[in-house]
C-alpha cells in the first residue's frame, strides 16, 4: 500500500491504476479508523480495482467550539487497518495542500444541509460537501463509499452528485455496530465508562421505535414523543434533535407510510453522538 501525501502524488498513482484498466473505489474518512470503516475499504475492495482510502480532519466542517483540535489521530494504526482492509494508497494530505492561501471556494447543498445535525451544526454540510467535492475531482473515482451511520452526510452528497452532475456511483454501506448495538465512531473514544454504558440508549430507542411502529404506530408526532421520552430517561443524555422523517427530502412525517427515517442526536458530557435507521412501515392488511 502506498501513501500519498499530495494532490500531485494521489493523482500520479491513480492515473497509473487507471492507465492499466482498473477501475477506482474512494473511501473519504477522518481517521481513527475502526470496523465501520474497514467495512466500507472492504466494500470498494470488493466492487474496485483500485481502491484510495483518504484521511483528512478537514477543519471546514467543524464549528468554531467543536473537537477539531481533540479530534483523535493516529495515522501508524491506520495505515496498518487501511491495509488490512484492502486499501491501494492512503492519501493524507496536511491542511495546507487542501485548503491552500486564498482558497475560496465553498460547495453548499442548501435546504438539506441545514436540517436535523445542520440545525446544531451551521455550516458543516457546506464543509463536508465541499471536501468532498474537491476528493472526487481529485481522485475521479467510479464509486465513493459512505457508511448510512452518518445518513444525512449521504442525502447531502448525493444530491450534490446530481446538482453538479458528478460521474459517480454513490455506494452507502450499512451501519456497523458493537455488540451491544452502539454505532462504532471514532469519537466513542471520548467517552468515560459510565458514559459508554449510557450511550447504548441511542440504539435502543431506534428498536423501541421500530417495534412501535410493528405494533401499529402510524402517528409521526407520537413517535417522536415517545422516543425523546426514553432518551431523556438516560440522566447522562441529553438530547439534541429526534427526527421521524422522509429518507429522500429530511422533511418531517406525521403519517407514517413507506420507508421511514428515524434519526436521533444526542450529548454525552460533551460528546456528540448520533445514529439512525429506515424503518419499513407495514402496510396494513
Ligand atoms: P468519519 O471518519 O467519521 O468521517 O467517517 C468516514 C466514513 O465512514 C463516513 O462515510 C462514515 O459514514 C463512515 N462510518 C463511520 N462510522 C461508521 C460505522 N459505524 N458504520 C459504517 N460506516 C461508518
Amino acid at each position: 500500500m502506498e501513501l500519498a501525501a499530495t494532490v500531485q502524488g494521489v493523482r500520479q498513482l491513480v492515473g497509473d491504476a487507471r492507465a492499466r484498466g482498473l477501475s477506482i473505489g474512494l473511501v473519504p474518512t477522518m481517521g481513527f479508523l475502526h470496523e465501520g470503516h474497514a467495512e466500507l475499504i472492504r466494500r470498494a475492495r470488493a466492487d474496485c480495482g483500485f481502491v484510495v482510502v483518504t484521511i483528512f480532519v478537514n477543519p471546514l466542517q467543524f464549528g468554531p467550539c467543536e473537537d477539531l483540535e481533540s479530534y483523535p489521530r493516529d495515522l501508524a494504526r491506520d495505515l496498518q487497518v487501511a491495509a488490512v482492509a484492502g486499501a491501494d494508497v492512503v492519501f493524507h494530505p496536511a491542511v495546507e495542500e487542501m485548503y491552500p492561501p486564498g482558497f475560496a471556494t465553498h460547495v453548499d447543498v442548501h435546504g438539506l444541509g441545514t436540517v436535523l445535525c445542520g440545525a446544531s451544526r451551521p455550516g458543516h454540510f457546506g464543509g463536508v460537501a465541499t471536501v468532498v467535492a474537491k476528493l472526487f475531482n481529485i481522485v475521479l473515482p467510479d464509486r465513493a463509499y459512505f457508511g448510512q451511520k452518518d445518513y444525512q452526510q449521504t442525502v447531502v452528497l448525493r444530491r450534490m452528485v446530481r446538482d453538479l452532475a458528478f460521474d459517480i456511483e454513490m455506494v452507502t454501506v450499512p451501519t456497523v455496530r458493537h455488540e451491544d448495538g452502539l454505532a462504532m465512531s471514532s469519537r466513542n473514544a471520548y467517552l468515560a465508562t459510565a458514559e459508554r454504558r449510557a450511550v447504548t440508549v441511542l440504539h435502543d430507542s431506534l428498536e423501541m421505535a421500530r417495534h412501535r411502529i410493528l405494533a401499529g404506530e402510524r402517528d409521526g408526532t407520537a413517535l417522536e414523543a415517545a422516543i425523546r421520552e426514553r432518551m431523556e430517561g438516560e440522566p447522562l443524555a441529553r438530547v439534541d434533535y429526534v427526527a421521524v422523517a422522509d429518507p429522500d427530502t429530511l422533511a418531517p412525517v406525521t403519517r407514517l407510510e413507506g420507508t421511514l427515517l428515524v434519526a436521533l442526536a444526542a450529548f454525552v458530557g460533551r460528546t456528540r453522538l448520533i445514529d439512525n435507521a429506515l424503518i419499513d412501515v407495514p402496510a396494513r392488511g
